[in-house]
Formats: structure tokens, C-alpha cells, sequence
């Protein structure tokens, strides 16, 4: 199994502009987007996002590594 095919980056559901932040940001940083100023949570609030999303991405390849078999 492969991990990097799954897409961890963020981007802002209001203009698609990649959201970024400083090398030293913690969990309490507030995220925004830097085009549009929309607010995405903390940056332990993206963090989580992206534990659940690569979650998904696991589950779902790991039943499809079994339906082949
Ligand atoms: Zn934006």
C-alpha cells in the first residue's frame, strides 16, 4: 500500500487559494485565508481535517485492496 497518492493540502472553499501558514504556527493559530480572509478554525483544527481525510482515504483503499482478492 501506498501512501503518497493521498492529497493532504488545504485549500479555501470560497476563492481555491491554497491556504498556508508560518513554519511556527500551534495549535491555537487562527488559519485564514490570505486572498479572501475566510476563516478555517485552528491550525489543530486542520490538523484534525487531515487526520480524517487520509483516515477515509486508508479505509477506503484498504477495501479495495480486499474486494480484489
Ligand atoms: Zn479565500
Amino acid at each position: 500500500m501506498t501512501t503518497d497518492k493521498i492529497p493532504v493540502s488545504f485549500t479555501c472553499r470560497k476563492c481555491g487559494t491554497n491556504l498556508q501558514w508560518s513554519d511556527d504556527a500551534n495549535d491555537s493559530t487562527e488559519i485564514e485565508c490570505k486572498n479572501c480572509g475566510e476563516r478555517f478554525g485552528t491550525y489543530r483544527d486542520l490538523k484534525n481535517a487531515a487526520l480524517e481525510a487520509v483516515r477515509d482515504k486508508a479505509v477506503s483503499l484498504i477495501k479495495d485492496a480486499f474486494k480484489r482478492r
